[in-house]
């Protein structure tokens, strides 16, 4: 019964031989998702609101959150 013993501690063997490689192939997805680039954040000029430069409304050179904030400004 030798060789039965040797064939399961093989399968055992290889399956948390199998874990570990899932455990570090895993590893990089998270990291990738934390490099994303941080956007830059603008300061609304009327409500002093910080907004993604993205989502920013440029209005005669001044950024505002939004479009109703640069005509209120500009009243
Ligand atoms: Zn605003």
């Amino acid at each position: 019964m030798f060789i039965v013993r040797l064939i399961i501690l093989l399968i055992i063997v290889l399956t948390l031989l199998w874990l570990l490689k899932r455990l570090f192939s895993d590893d990089p997805e998270p990291e990738k998702a934390e490099s994303a680039a941080p956007e830059n954040m603008r300061q609304c000029k009327y409500c002093g609101v910080h907004v993604p430069e993205s989502t920013i409304v440029m209005v005669d050179n001044e950024p505002y959150c939004c479009q109703e904030h640069a005509d209120l400004d500009r009243q």
